[in-house]
């Protein structure tokens, strides 16, 4: 029956130890965090949105909830939990794959069937070593993992394998810069905990709602539950935060982070109090936010909920309770309320040892960590790039290796962003593809920047030929002499064209003279056209004014 199979164990890295002890865990610390049941209801899934880490600018209200709002203070804790990209779950070999059919990654082990014994997955320990360190945690060498008891229909065993009272990694911070759009600054969020666990199953409701199906393919899926401190004050703060997740597990390669499919997913908890209160308000958890954007409007749609139940004395009427964010009306819905704290009976699990990690296993683990999202933008700024371009470059890893690799062939900083934020972005949006696509490589980019900067071609020569190079690839010079490309610059030359796009317009000649100079552009145009977009700007421009301002 057993499947328990001794998969990728490193015993160098860390040590399996025979059996855990039963040991009585000190209740007299516990914060028993109430995220409640997973939330496993599938429902439908928002329309495809765009991965983007930037939100929408804050809703402001009447002057009136403004004022009231001066009065309080948010509080925002977040739990993010990130499934892992692992190639097999965290506790069995069945595969991790995302979006196969219903129950075809499953075994007994993941069902929870009896007699079925887990085995530790040691991806999931150096994922988890990895994050920690990354969020600047202190690791614990020696953890465990936990029963977390709970009934639910996607949950066969009854219960989750968590960590309780010994996380992998503990008291770490992250920090965020906050877009110029919505203040700017530079801000430090607290992280309490990084602790290992595993995903429960799915439920699938009919449509009619009559029934539900369970799906177990997400049963046993590693995941990393990171919970921040209340350090939050705004739905930016916090959508910022979120972001952050996102892109360091994506910077390190343990997860995809894709908020649609599940992958990273946020509970956020708000509570607000009177400006210079020191007790923490009532706190309302927020489910179901599946973009950045929507966690922040959710956040700030609850600090008003709550801050004009405030003002009207209602303050009893926010309780400790479970809303959906409803994205189409743009408002929360009360889920369930929380009868008291929940109480998961945790306990050490005993079919799994501890967890012991050498010093030497964590610095190799340290050695090979990326330059992480932070590290970037401090750099990128210390180049001189504004905040604007710092954000941009150092979002995803792969434009940020991109825009390295281009300034090391000798691009200059500042024009070598511009081209990646501007045409190259527009492309890449329009037709879908991520910076890894495309045919033109730094090398040749930054022969572009240089030959438009040396005049060899035109700017606007270049961005044709851009679109070029981008689908097709192939190199600047090769382009150049193909297609005669060379930037005309011979002053003989331009004054020919000049002359002959006069002659050819006598009526506009005619306005010109007469008063409507802004027919100025009607001409460099025309002569633009005849010179096949190659004659330069600034010379045409000169030879052309003083052709048509010349008395015959
Ligand atoms: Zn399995």
């Amino acid at each position: 029956m057993s499947t328990a199979l001794l998969r990728t164990i490193q015993p160098n890295h860390f040590t399996l130890l025979g059996t855990a002890l039963l040991r009585r865990t000190s209740r007299s610390n516990i914060s028993v965090r109430c995220s409640g049941s997973q939330a496993t209801t599938t429902t439908t899934h928002e329309a495809k949105q765009p991965s983007q880490s930037r939100v929408a600018p804050k809703n402001h209200g009447s002057n009136k909830l403004d004022e009231i709002l001066r009065d309080y203070e948010a509080v925002i804790g977040i739990e993010t939990h990130v499934q892992l990209s692992t190639f097999t779950k965290a506790f069995c070999s069945c595969p991790n794959n995302y979006g196969s059919e219903p129950n075809t990654s499953i075994c007994p082990v993941c069902m929870g069937l009896p007699g079925a014994l887990p085995v530790l997955n040691s991806k999931v320990v150096e994922f988890g070593v990895r994050l920690g360190l990354a969020l600047n945690c202190g690791l614990s060498l020696s953890s465990k993992f936990d029963r977390k008891q709970y009934f639910y229909p996607d949950l066969p065993k009854g219960y989750q394998i968590s960590q309780f009272d010994i996380p992998i990694a503990s008291g770490g911070y992250v920090d965020v810069d906050i877009p110029l759009e919505f203040g700017g600054g530079h801000k430090r969020f607290g992280v309490t905990r990084v602790h290992m666990e595993e995903d429960a199953g799915k439920l699938l409701h009919s449509d009619t709602g009559d029934y539900s199906q369970v799906d177990l393919n997400r049963a046993g899926v590693p995941l990393l539950e990171i919970v921040s401190e209340p350090d939050m004050r705004s739905g930016i703060e916090a959508a910022e935060y979120a972001a952050e997740m996102q892109r360091i597990v994506r910077y390190l390669g343990v997860s995809n982070g894709n908020m649609q499919e599940g992958s990273l997913r946020c509970d956020v908890n708000v509570s607000i109090r009177p400006i210079g209160q020191a007790e923490f308000g009532t706190k309302v958890e927020i489910k179901n936010l599946n973009a950045f954007s929507a966690m922040s409007r959710a956040i700030d749609f609850e600090i008003k909920r709550q801050a004009l139940l405030y003002n009207q004395g209602q303050e009893d009427q926010i309780v400790t309770e479970t809303r959906l964010w409803e994205e189409g009306a743009q408002k929360s819905v009360s889920m369930r309320k929380k009868e008291g704290l929940a109480d998961y009976r945790y306990f050490p699990e005993p079919d799994l040892p501890e967890v012991i990690l050498t010093q030497d296993y964590v610095d190799s683990i340290r050695a090979t960590l990326p330059e992480l999202p932070e590290a970037k933008r401090r750099r990128y700024e210390a180049m001189g790039l504004g905040m604007q371009d710092v954000l941009f470059l150092a979002n995803e890893a792969s434009v940020a290796d991109y825009f390295d690799a281009v300034i090391g062939e000798g691009a200059e900083v500042k024009l070598a962003a511009n081209w990646l934020m501007s045409d190259i972005a527009a492309y890449l949006k329009n037709e879908e593809l991520s910076i890894n696509d495309v045919k033109l490589t730094p090398k040749e980019l930054a022969a572009l920047i240089a030959a438009i900067k040396d005049g060899t071609i035109s700017g606007k020569i270049g961005k044709q030929i851009l679109f070029e190079l981008l689908a097709k690839g192939g190199t600047v010079q090769g382009m150049i002499k193909a297609k005669n490309l060379v930037q005309i610059t011979d002053p003989a030359e331009i004054e020919k064209m000049v002359l002959k796009v006069i002659a050819e317009n006598p009526k506009q000649l005619e306005q010109y003279r007469n008063g409507k100079t802004k027919l100025q552009g009607y001409f460099a145009g025309e002569v633009m056209k005849m010179s096949k977009g190659k004659a330069n700007p600034p010379l045409l421009n000169k030879i052309l004014v003083e052709k048509l301002n010349a008395k015959d």
